[in-house]
């Protein structure tokens, strides 16, 4: 498959909503007296909602060609990952099965919200504890092994397919948004900083990625919802390093320098919420009818509205947020936000 900047693309297959739309969020950039773009990948897919979907049309593609009928990823208990994988593998006429944690297996969460997606499309859960989730690489390894006894032919997706091969869903996400900015005033030539939610990597490196092989005049910039900073210099440095390799040996990238991160936005932890966070949720839905998810993109965004606050020329003049995602959510949260009405 080739594209109008003539990158070669490895095969996809086909299932996400894609180009999704760059919105302009008026009310709140008036106010923030900055051009605030949304790049509305929430759109992907309703089922299919969020990032992973397009990280997915790649690894899915090359999970067929490798034969296989089960792909078993894993994840935090809602992972939207998990879900999205559960559903496109159904799309692809291909069994999940997913590894998901949980403080006690032996009592797992109810099947709501994602779950109850990952329940209603068939896919087999495994629940793990989160000292378990530590060695996940030996969980896949004794699933994968069971499998294989049952006549099986398993594929294995790490964590938030943050892959080699699933950056290319964030370069052509990218390539997407290379199109929308060149139809603004100013076009490409007027610099833009590309902020978006950072979980395992994979979304970033892409982001980075993309704007390295189009040559774009962009400034990609991570905010971590997890671990911390140097995790994610690591992680997405070794992510870039292997695409390096195998796809793109001319690229020059200097982690160091390249990947951007804003630590710091963690809050309370990993899918924990704090009041503040889940107020900011409430306000840019009130004001611009958007979406924002507690695990991800409501923590991101509470970053970039803090370090604005702090350093308003940090962002530069014209921003685009990557909503990536992940209204499901919300649902298991109806608690805490019924605290705010
Ligand atoms: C997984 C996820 C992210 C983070 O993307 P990574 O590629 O894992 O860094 C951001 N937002 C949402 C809604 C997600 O589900």
């Amino acid at each position: 498959m080739s594209s109008l900047l003539n990158i070669e693309y490895p095969e996809k297959l086909n299932l996400a909503n894609i180009p999704t739309p760059l919105e302009k969020l008026r009310r709140l950039g008036r106010k923030l007296d900055l051009d605030l773009y949304i790049k509305r990948d929430d759109l992907t897919g309703s089922e299919l909602s969020g990032n992973k979907i397009r990280k997915l049309e790649f690894i899915l593609a090359h999970a067929l060609s490798q034969g296989a009928d089960t792909v078993l990823t894993c994840g935090g208990a809602q992972s939207n990952h998990a879900r999205a994988t559960a559903v496109a593998a159904v799309r692809a006429g291909l069994k999940s099965l997913l590894i998901l944690r949980t403080p006690d297996p032996s009592n797992p969460p109810p099947a709501t919200a994602n779950i109850l997606l990952d329940r209603l499309v068939g896919a087999e859960i495994v629940w793990i504890t989160p000292e378990e989730y530590k060695s996940r690489g030996e969980i896949f390894e004794r699933e994968a092994e069971r499998l294989r006894k049952e006549g099986r032919n398993p594929f294995i997706l790490p964590e938030g397919g943050s892959t080699a091969l699933g950056a290319w869903g964030y370069i052509r996400a990218m390539e997407e948004l290379a199109h929308d900015l060149a139809l603004l005033e100013g076009g490409t030539d007027q610099p833009a900083t590309v902020i978006a939610a950072t979980g395992s990597g994979g979304t970033l490196a892409g982001i980075i990625l993309g704007a390295k092989l189009l040559g774009l005049n962009i400034r990609p910039i991570g905010i971590n919802v997890c671990d911390d900073r140097e995790y994610f210099v690591n992680e997405i440095g070794r992510i870039c390093a292997e695409f390096k390799e195998r796809y793109a040996p001319q690229l020059v990238i200097d982690p160091q320098f390249d990947i951007e991160i804003i630590d710091g936005y963690v809050g309370r932890g990993y899918a924990l919420s704090a009041p503040e966070e889940l107020e900011l949720i409430r306000e840019i839905a009130q004001v611009e009818g958007v979406f924002l998810d507690p695990v991800y993109t409501g923590k991101a965004f509470n970053g970039f509205m803090k370090e604005l606050e702090k350093y308003p020329k940090f962002f530069g003049q014209r921003v685009v947020f990557v909503h990536t995602g992940g209204i499901y959510g919300l649902f298991p949260k109806e608690d805490q936000f019924a605290e705010l009405f």
